[in-house]
């Protein structure tokens, strides 16, 4: 059977397009439109390329939205005092502090101070706790996007073996609560697993949220199995810029059933997620 090669960017088009209906007719009835503030600090070239395609794809789906720039040397004070602002505002459903901070700041703070009904992102810790404990709640974007392509690509989840590649606390760990919950066997492979090749060739689902170009091979695949690449990492081939996942893809994608490009594949997903999760957020308020 020849491979599923997953357009994250046509779904991601397609499910804001899906939102962008829903915000018209609430609008329609009456109800506020869902405002989204993003917050950059600094002017890290990949940070704002990611800010500027989210708030594209915020209007795109009809959300009010701003954007808040700091200097890369504001303190911990003046950002605190944005987020507070923003906290208080009536229009503003959602907020996200683009990470990563520099250096100086404190992102555990920043995103403990965001309230858990804005936290588009799902970090913080009332957020974590619900999702651990199975309760609704804002589920971090990016493995939210995983899972919607998981469930269109097969259905029920039901008894698949998954591996998760990662344990961070943006992806991995929360992708493994999901597909706990969606009823799968998960198991987490991390820097200190043994031979976590072998494992992974027990995986009817494997995601990889690495932060390693290519680490995950072929040798690493089940064939038949549906794989997820989170990673993007930029490198150089023959003196080209190239953005490239965390799986092999040319050697992967001759064994596995489904798979997911970088880029293309899980990136526009994230952004699609964050504008579900201003919503629910907006609806909840
Ligand atoms: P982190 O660096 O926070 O976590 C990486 C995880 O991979 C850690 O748990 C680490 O294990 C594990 N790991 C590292 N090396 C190995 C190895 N050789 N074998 C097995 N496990 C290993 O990364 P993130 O989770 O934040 O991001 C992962 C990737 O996803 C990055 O490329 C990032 O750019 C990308 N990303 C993409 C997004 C998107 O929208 N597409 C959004 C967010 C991230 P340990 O805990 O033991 O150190």
């Amino acid at each position: 059977m020849p491979v599923n090669i997953i357009d994250g960017r046509q779904l991601s088009d397609l499910l804001i397009e899906e939102m962008a209906q829903e915000v018209k007719v609430r609008m329609a009835q009456g109800h506020q439109q869902p405002g989204l503030a993003v917050v950059l600090v600094g002017e890290d070239p990949a940070s704002t390329i990611y800010v500027r395609n989210k708030i594209r794809c915020a209007e795109k789906a009809g959300l009010f939205s701003v954007v808040t720039r700091l200097d890369e040397t504001c303190t911990q004070q003046e950002l605190e005092d944005v987020v507070n602002e923003l906290n208080e505002r009536d229009d503003i459903h959602g907020i996200l502090v683009q990470l990563p901070l520099p250096e100086h700041l404190s992102e555990e703070r920043i995103i403990n101070l965001i309230k858990p009904s804005k936290d588009v992102d799902g970090f913080h810790p009332v957020n974590v706790g619900l999702l651990s404990s199975g309760q609704a709640t804002l589920i971090p974007c990016t493995p939210l996007g995983c899972l919607e392509i998981l469930k269109r690509e097969m259905g029920d989840l039901s008894g698949k073996h998954a591996v998760v590649v990662g344990r961070s606390n943006i992806v991995g760990k929360p992708m493994a609560n999901l597909l706990l919950q969606a009823n799968c066997t998960v198991s987490i492979v991390h820097s200190k697993t043994i031979d976590a090749a072998a494992l992974c060739r027990q995986a009817d689902i494997l995601v990889a949220a690495v932060g390693v170009a290519e680490l995950v091979d072929d040798n690493w695949v089940k064939p038949g199995a549906v794989v997820i690449d989170v990673g993007i990492n930029a490198t150089e081939i023959d003196g080209k810029r190239k953005l490239v996942g965390d799986v092999n893809f040319e050697n992967v994608a001759g064994k596995c059933r489904a798979i997911t490009p970088v880029p293309g594949g899980v990136g526009p997903m994230t952004i699609a997620c964050l504008i579900k999760n201003t919503l629910v957020a907006a609806k909840q308020n």
